[in-house]
């Protein structure tokens, strides 16, 4: 099959690449930049979706831009980033003479609110309570389909944990501090920490794609996409430094990330949700790293 990937190009895009080319599928990624295999937003807009089985979108500014200050204007580009680019791809399936069979949206875990005890599945109730819960609620509505369309295309909305591989994401921006032995807890560290590794989650997209219904849902099948394992940052913590064979004895105070991201984003990595991902699991997805020591090993190059 063809898969037409938003933001295709990131992180996740490319493991997703990866993974589908690998499995004998064709990739055409939806960029900012024009390139071979590639097609911009603006012509998507103009010319339409290009013949394809499959649609993902993974576009969005990095929440954890080390290079942005946390103020109004980055956060209307994470929602416009998110929003406008997940509406232009809905919209041009819409419009498809020949709508693709199954359309996925990687949105994230922030929809549920942050605590120390309660455990979400993809059946969960939630409403929304702040910045991010809002940025998901908005960025799952832009992603439908009118009725007429959802009866042949599949909507599938995965919600990523914190995304762990050695090419992008957390752990490129946390493994020198780590490798230095300056790593530590973020916080109290009793945080939930709810996570999925990169193989996984790209594994988890491609099983959303293909896994055919005769009669597809109409409303959206939501899949939580984390780790069946459910650790906090402590936990995290003590088994990258064990993985490294470094020391983790430098916590990282909440008013310190506080003052480093501002606090709205901080939130994100000191407090967290236990997110159990049931429907992923009773849906027969098998995880390669359904534990941290495996995931790690696998990043830090250690079998
Ligand atoms: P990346 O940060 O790698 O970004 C993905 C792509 O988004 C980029 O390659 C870029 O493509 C495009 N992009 C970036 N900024 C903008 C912008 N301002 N406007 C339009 N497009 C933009 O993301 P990941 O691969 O890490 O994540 C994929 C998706 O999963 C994202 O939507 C993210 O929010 C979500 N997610 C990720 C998590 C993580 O831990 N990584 C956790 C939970 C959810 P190009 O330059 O080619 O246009």
């Amino acid at each position: 099959m063809r898969v037409v990937i938003g933001g295709g190009a990131g992180f996740v895009g490319r493991e997703l690449t990866r993974l589908l080319r690998h499995k004998g599928h064709k990739v055409t990624v939806i960029s900012r930049q024009p390139g071979p295999e590639k097609i911009t937003w603006d012509e998507l807009k103009s010319r339409g979706l290009p013949p394809c089985e499959g649609a993902v979108n993974l576009a969005g500014e990095n929440l954890m831009n080390p290079l942005r200050w946390w103020n109004k204007s980055y956060v209307n580009d994470l929602f416009s980033s998110r929003i406008d680019t997940t509406k232009t791809l809905a919209q041009a399936i819409a419009a498809s003479p020949s709508p693709p069979h199954s359309w996925v949206l990687v949105t994230g875990v922030a929809c549920y609110k942050c605590s120390l005890t309660a455990e979400y599945t993809e059946d969960s109730d939630w409403t929304p309570f702040d910045l991010f819960s809002t940025l998901v609620k908005e960025w799952e509505a832009a992603a439908l389909l009118p009725e007429d369309v959802a009866k042949s295309t599949k909507q599938v909305v995965v919600r990523s944990g914190v995304v762990l591989g050695r090419d992008g994401g957390a752990m490129k921006q946390m493994l020198p501090a780590f490798w230095l032995g300056l790593g530590g807890t973020l916080g109290s560290g009793t945080q939930p920490f709810p996570w999925i590794h990169v193989s996984d989650l790209a594994g988890l997209i491609t099983h959303s794609l293909g896994s055919q219904t005769d009669t597809p849902p109409l409303p959206p099948l939501v899949f939580n996409g984390v780790a069946p394992a459910l650790n906090t940052n402590y936990e995290f913590t003590k088994e990258l430094g064990h993985v490294l064979r470094r020391p983790t004895i430098c916590p990282v105070p909440v008013f310190v990330l506080n003052a480093l991201m501002g606090s709205e984003r901080a939130m994100v990595l000191t407090q967290g949700q236990k997110v159990i991902p049931k429907r992923t699991l009773e849906a027969g997805f098998q995880y390669k790293y359904p534990d941290l020591t495996s995931a790690l090993k696998e990043i830090v190059g250690i079998n």
